[in-house]
């Protein structure tokens, strides 16, 4: 079916008169209207296919995305950090006040001669200055714990937080990814009726072009003629 050139009423292939207005309808007629047909399917399968070979340069594997958004990289505690420190604080403190009261004990069995009374002060001061040292120790100790674990717990939980992110970012991507591929998929579906219109091997964006080019400049009445006139 096409349509009368004089007055638009449609107008079957084998007619020799236009049913409405009387316009004879000329063989020269009925190619044009051929070729006008065959264009406007192949425009339709040339957009189809130039879109697809779009989609295909976009589209990546879906395995390549995360197939859900949660968190995979969960954050450290302030604590997993620091409890070598709060074992080690009063541990060392207790070496030191238990090793220097020996020590001590042990120089002044060596030295066994308490004469004056700075001397006995000294002996009595013993125990002070060794607990003193131990609470020292112990609280640089916790202080220096504190300042490397809270330094080593935010590395980390940054770390986490970014990779969490990205994560997130990945599982968008391949969401709009999949949204690409269903419209690759539907293009697909929707070339269908169009697919046997042209050989297989000029199933490109590319030599449909081609094809229309030749019929429309009438250098090809059909397909075939202008396949034949590309060659391989
Ligand atoms: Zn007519």
């Amino acid at each position: 079916m096409f349509k009368c050139k004089n007055c638009g009423a449609p107008v079957g292939e084998d007619y020799e008169v236009c049913l409405r207005c009387g316009e004879p309808v000329t063989e020269s007629d009925k190619q044009s209207a051929a070729r006008s047909n065959i264009l406007k399917k192949l425009g339709k399968y040339k957009q189809l296919l130039t879109e697809n070979e779009e989609l295909e340069s976009l589209i990546k594997p879906q395995s390549s995305f995360p197939n859900s958004a949660e968190k995979n990289y969960k954050s450290r505690s302030f604590i997993k950090y620091f409890w070598p420190f709060m074992i080690a604080a009063p541990i060392i403190g207790y070496i030191i006040y238990v090793g220097g009261t020996l020590l001590a004990a042990m120089s002044i069995a060596m030295d066994a001669t308490v004469e004056t009374t700075s001397q006995a002060m000294g002996i009595f001061m013993i125990p002070i200055v060794l607990i003193v040292l131990a609470i020292i120790v112990a609280g640089v100790i916790i202080f220096v714990g504190i300042r490397i674990s809270r330094r080593k717990q935010n590395e980390f939980n940054s770390n986490a937080e970014r990779m969490n992110r990205e994560s997130a970012e990945k599982y968008q991507q391949g969401l709009r990814n999949q949204e690409l591929v269903n419209m690759y998929q539907d293009n697909i579906n929707k070339m269908h009726p169009y697919i046997t219109l042209v050989p297989e091997k000029y199933r490109s964006a590319d030599s449909v072009g081609k094809i229309m080019e030749l019929i429309q400049d009438e250098k090809a009445e059909n397909v075939e003629e202008a396949c034949a006139l590309i060659g391989d």
